[in-house]
């Protein structure tokens, strides 16, 4: 499917979504470096907002385009990690424009915005999706660089339920092109700076607990993030980490985008959706990680997710 879409077009955009994660950057940088491999006479173009400084040793990383130009109409454009239209952000007009567009995914929250699409809600990442799509032998290290750090992330380094066997199979490809597979994750997922350390510290120690100590939330104010000289990519593994408190079944973060208007992130264990909850505010993702943008005080926020939150409870 893929491969016949690739043949069709000369000029093909790949965009991804907004603060995007290593699932986002690796399915992005990996489909971009195939094309470059293996469709020479090809065109293509990675739009993406400002990605971790950790995902920089991912050498196409240099190629990422922050804005779109005026004007321009892709013959393709090939959509990943995105589960709906506007978290596409700045690159939705290219996708707008485009004669073709295709969306690889695995948000249960997807509904098929695309013209085509190829959505798997029970995949463990994107990446597994676009490697199912590959021809395997024309894999470059580099390719598998990008998509190794994709299953990495978006299975906390092969933890989560999401990991099936298929995806150990995959993942044992991909070192087999010869990549850094222990880097990776050390220097990508668990090495933290020492602002991110100090911040995801900070959070850890005003977390509260509340729901029978079932739920534990906490937050971090723009005035913190300014304090320590972090941005919101900086904030990435605090709510896993919250999640990981013994006896908890939900955990809460959010950080202030701008007064009363706050980015929250799910995390649970068992027994409730987190999807659906933040489906219910209008945000999306996975059973067991999802996101939202709240309005309100952070007390609002946490006040309207936990009637949600109760509510599962209530039915287990
Ligand atoms: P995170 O909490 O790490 O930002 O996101 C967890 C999961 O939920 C990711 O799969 C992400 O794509 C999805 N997600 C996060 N925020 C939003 C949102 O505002 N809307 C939707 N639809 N999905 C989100
Ligand atoms: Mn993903």
């Amino acid at each position: 499917m893929l491969n016949k879409m690739l043949k069709d077009a000369v000029t093909i955009a790949i965009g991804g979504h907004i603060r995007p994660d290593g699932d986002c950057v690796g399915s992005c940088i990996g489909l971009y470096q195939y094309i470059k491999d293996n469709y020479k006479d090809k065109k293509a173009d990675v739009y993406l907002e400002e990605i971790p400084d950790s995902f920089h040793f991912l050498k196409p990383a240099d190629v990422i385009r922050h804005e779109i130009p005026a004007d321009v109409t892709y013959d393709l454009f090939i959509c990943l990690d995105c589960g709906d239209k506007g978290r596409l952000g700045f690159s939705a007009p290219l996708f707008d424009r485009a004669k073709r567009t295709f969306c690889i995914d695995h948000h249960i929250s997807n509904k098929g915005f695309a013209s085509d699409s190829y959505v798997v809600p029970d995949a463990s990442s994107t990446c597994e999706l676009v490697y199912q799509l590959l021809d395997e032998e024309k894999i470059s290290p580099q390719t598998a660089e990008a998509l190794y750090l994709g299953i990495v992330h978006d299975t906390g380094v092969f933890q989560y339920s999401c990991a099936e066997p298929s995806t150990f199979r995959m993942a044992a490809k991909l070192l087999e092109k010869g990549i850094d597979g222990p880097r990776i994750i050390q220097e990508t997922f668990y090495e933290k700076t020492y602002a991110q350390n100090q911040i995801l510290g900070r959070a850890l120690l005003e977390s509260i607990l509340f729901m029978d100590k079932k739920c534990i939330a906490t937050y971090i104010t723009k005035k913190t993030m300014d304090f320590y000289g972090v941005v919101p990519k900086d904030l990435e593994g605090i709510v896993s980490q919250l999640r990981l408190t013994k006896g908890v079944e939900v955990a809460i973060f959010m950080y202030e985008l701008e007064k009363n208007v706050y980015k929250v992130s799910l995390r649970s264990k068992e027994n409730v959706d987190v999807c659906k909850v933040a489906g219910y505010f209008g945000g999306g993702g996975h059973k067991r990680a999802a996101g939202l943008t709240m309005a309100g005080t952070c007390y609002d926020v946490i006040n309207n997710l936990s009637g949600q939150i109760e509510a599962q409870l209530d039915e287990v």
